[in-house]
């Protein structure tokens, strides 16, 4: 049965898994899209998909009449997403995901994939760690003192800029709050170097701000719903 879709090859598809990594190239995704079976040694469990950024066949999301045949099936006309992304860019017929959009999401990614190279991923970690704070009621006044009298206090390190700016990619413009614990000096000094930090990259910030919790909060968490950074007790 003949098709008039202007599909990829399977070479090309290929080509585009791994130029992404297997990772979703929406910017606010970020899926990996492929993991071993646990039942089986021999087969893995794969979700990503080689999606047109403009459509292959006539009618469809962002067609592009003006392309020929060749460039509607060509890599250039290809972005890797998870399977979710995937069908999302196509929704109402693409209205909402433009092809610019699109384009830049696929040189974004390729950016920060070649930043990765060779670099450890689980580094993100350390700042990504998400908290639930339930409460912060703010009652002010309660345990001062006691502040890493024998360590070092924290350095906002070129890696942990560079750590905070992935997470926040995507998010130019966007207010980030800044939160610490309230009373812990060394706490309060490291998220002004961040608040600093940001507004040189042109992130509004709200804070520093020092809030009580009803739990004690160690480390620094991010919470990517709220883009609030919450330092807590130097671990
Ligand atoms: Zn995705």
């Amino acid at each position: 049965m003949s098709s008039n879709r202007d599909d990829f090859t399977g070479a090309t598809i290929e080509i585009l898994k791994k130029r992404a990594a297997f990772i979703c190239s929406n910017p606010n995704c970020r899926a990996m899209t492929i993991s071993p079976s646990e039942e089986d040694e021999n087969k893995f469990i794969y979700i990503g998909k080689a999606a047109h950024i403009t459509a292959a066949s006539e009618g469809g999301p962002r067609y592009d009449s003006d392309l020929t045949s060749e460039e509607r099936s060509s890599i250039n006309n290809g972005i890797f997403l998870c399977s979710s992304c995937a069908d999302m860019i196509d929704k109402n017929n693409g209205i909402d995901f433009e092809t610019s959009l699109i384009n830049d999401w696929k040189t974004q990614h390729e950016e920060w994939i070649r930043d990765n190279l060779n670099k450890k991923i689980t580094a993100e970690k350390e700042v990504q760690q998400v908290i639930n704070v339930t409460s912060n009621n703010q009652q002010g006044g309660i345990t001062a003192g006691v502040v890493n009298v024998s360590s070092q206090p924290r350095k906002f390190t070129q890696e942990a800029q560079s750590q905070l700016l992935q997470l926040l990619n995507g998010k130019t413009g966007q207010t980030v709050t800044v939160t610490c614990t309230m009373g812990d000096g060394e706490a309060f000094s490291y998220a002004t170097q961040i608040k600093t930090f940001l507004e040189s990259k042109n992130f509004p910030v709200n804070g520093v701000n020092q809030a009580v919790y009803s739990q004690p909060v160690m480390g620094q968490n991010f919470n990517p719903d709220k883009l609030e950074i919450v330092i807590g007790t130097k671990q």
